[in-house]
């Protein structure tokens, strides 16, 4: 078996950490959600065609639940 390579393991304690997500509109994998957990708040972005919502969030929420909120109201057609 091939040699380990060492990791790097790098600990981020952020809790506003954005994550990546595919876009439902263009598809890329562009879409951040930045949690705002303070103002019960999360905007969603995609850099790519600028498809955007800003969501009220419960503290417990992931940015992953948000996203797919996000990916509902897109393909209910609530967001232009
Ligand atoms: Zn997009």
């Amino acid at each position: 078996m091939g040699r380990r390579r060492r990791r790097k393991v790098i600990r981020v304690v952020k809790k506003s950490l954005p994550k990546i997500f595919i876009c439902p509109r263009c598809g890329a994998r562009s879409v951040k959600v930045i949690m705002n957990a303070g103002a019960g708040k999360a905007r969603v972005t995609c850099s790519i065609c600028g498809l955007s919502a800003e969501l009220p969030v419960s503290p417990s929420s992931q940015p992953v639940d948000i996203y797919c909120r996000f990916s509902d109201l897109f393909y209910a057609r609530k967001l232009t």
